[in-house]
């Protein structure tokens, strides 16, 4: 999984919901989506514009939780492999063919 794919949740308290990765931990195999599994936080006063008080915030879920939405099939789906004529390596959508990277 990379940033900016579009997943679905299909584990967990957030299951059935979607939405973009905005940063991967592969030693932690956990990637931050979009909108999806916030936490509230709490913040001290200080620093130059924050108040103090509760924050919600998105935080990490595991990677085995989620899995990649074909944009074409509009469905989770499982990811495949494919080598371009100028010898790239891309992702594709094992149902549709669709690329995943573009
Ligand atoms: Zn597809």
């Amino acid at each position: 999984m990379k940033k900016n794919d579009l997943v679905m949740v299909i584990a967990g308290r957030e299951k059935g919901k979607s939405g973009r990765i905005l940063k991967v931990f592969p030693q932690k195999n956990r990637a931050l989506i979009e909108k999806i599994n916030f936490i509230k936080r709490h913040t001290r006063p200080g620093g130059q514009t924050r108040q103090g008080g509760i924050v919600e915030k998105e935080a990490p879920i595991h990677v085995s939780n989620v899995m990649v939405i074909c944009e074409k099939c509009n469905l989770p789906i499982r990811v495949g492999k494919k080598i371009l004529d100028d010898g790239r390596k891309v992702r594709i959508c094992k149902k549709c063919g669709e690329l995943l990277d573009k």
